[in-house]
């Protein structure tokens, strides 16, 4: 945020923010639609586009039985839960999804949210305070950020995946105050996964709590979509603070933190961002009870997403453009400046593709690029005609 000496009226102060976001080529837009059929959808001035940056990895958000479940929900509940979780708004679909999503983890208890923003923040500022550190990647979400700046914890932020920069600032923590050590499971804007036995194990020596929000790797990773942790051979022992969102591979939304019973039986207790706020909408939780039954059963699903990823990367280093190593179907383009990206952005619009341009403040200063994602509702014919486009104007 630009600051100034001298008070501004709000006209002046307005017009002088949205100059200087204007002028560095950051002012963000929001592309309408009109109809979305998973990967393909027609946008507002009409155009039928194919979609290459959505988090609908398995491709479960146009489900057939998800959108009954949903319907039937809404016949037996109506549309609204109309009160927080603490006064009406308790369905019995939410204890029962909490059940099950918990069984399917392989961890004690899970505890429902409204999104992946309200449980970061609203499990970070339960659990450490004041007198308290956190030691957090450079890379991690904004809602891992905001949980933290609200905590109001001592962060020490670490180069990106770097352990012995983590170690360092775990030693750096001295003998007072709790630990808490962050990082994502997938890299949101990179794709790569972070080394959670690593983390694990520092988190034990330095006597920290390991949290891990795994947005990305759930239903994509591991036995089952079970997520990066189990991929890694890890469980509740290792990784005691879990989060991840429904709004992405399930093809939903809300989102969830898994933990031991007391874990979660004291975040229920305490965690703002769940007390306050409305329950999410029975059918909606509903319709997530059928998407986790997918997303177990989507071992079909995971390889063809797999070959996808493998395709586009062998098609990318064809083209002669860099590889980011990226195994996940997070697959940036790395182009450097913003215009670069609106640019590139605006030429596979133009082809029939929808991929919009990453820019700060959501990524570093010079690191612009189109995060393309895969899904498994992409056949190979659309990848490959994705890298033809690529081709076309890279040429
Ligand atoms: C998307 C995302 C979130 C936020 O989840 P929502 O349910 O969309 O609020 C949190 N963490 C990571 C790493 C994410 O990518």
């Amino acid at each position: 945020m630009h600051r100034t000496a001298v008070p501004q009226s709000l006209p002046e102060f307005l017009a002088a923010q949205l100059g200087r976001i204007e002028r560095s080529n950051q002012l963000r837009r929001r592309r309408g639609f009109s109809a979305m059929d998973g990967p393909r959808l027609r946008d507002a001035a009409g155009r039928d586009l194919r979609l290459f940056c959505s988090n609908d990895y398995l491709g479960l958000a146009a489900h057939p039985q998800l959108r009954a479940a949903w319907a039937q929900g809404v016949a037996r509940y109506g549309v609204g839960s109309t009160s927080s979780q603490y006064i009406n708004g308790h369905s019995c679909e939410i204890s029962a999804f909490e059940e099950e999503l918990a069984a399917y983890l392989g961890y004690p208890r899970a505890l429902l949210f409204g999104s992946g923003y309200l449980v970061n923040t609203g499990v970070i500022d339960a659990l450490v305070g004041k007198p308290d550190h956190i030691i957090s990647d450079a890379l991690n979400h904004a809602s891992l950020i905001d949980g933290c700046r609200l905590s109001g914890a001592r962060v020490q932020r670490y180069a990106h995946a770097d352990l012995a920069a983590a170690a360092a600032a775990l030693a750096a923590c001295g003998a007072a105050g709790q630990r808490m050590l962050i990082s994502d499971g997938v890299f949101s804007m990179d794709g790569d996964v972070a080394d959670l036995p690593g983390l694990a194990a520092l988190a034990a020596a330095h006597q920290a709590w390991l949290m891990v929000d795994d947005a990305h790797g759930l239903g994509v990773l591991g036995p089952q979509g079970r997520g990066s942790f189990a991929a890694q051979g890890l469980g509740v022992e290792q990784v005691p603070v879990l989060t991840g969102t429904l709004g992405k591979s399930f093809g939903v939304y809300g989102a969830f933190v898994a933990g031991s019973a007391d874990l979660i039986e004291y975040l229920a207790q305490v965690t703002r961002s769940v007390i306050f706020t409305t329950a999410l909408p029975p059918a909606l939780v509903a319709s997530l009870r059928v998407a986790l039954s997918l997303v177990q059963q989507a071992d079909e699903a995971r390889a063809h997403l797999q070959g996808l990823i493998a395709h586009f990367r062998a098609g990318l280093a064809a083209l002669g453009l860099p590889d980011t190593g990226s195994q996940t179907p997070i697959q940036p383009l790395l182009v450097g400046s913003e215009e670069a990206a609106l640019a590139l952005s605006a030429a596979l619009l133009e082809r029939g593709f929808w991929v919009t341009a990453i820019r700060p403040p959501t990524v570093p200063p010079g690191t612009c690029r189109l995060r393309i994602t895969l899904s498994a509702a992409h056949a190979r014919t659309d990848v490959e005609d994705l890298l033809q486009a690529l081709q076309q104007i890279m040429r």
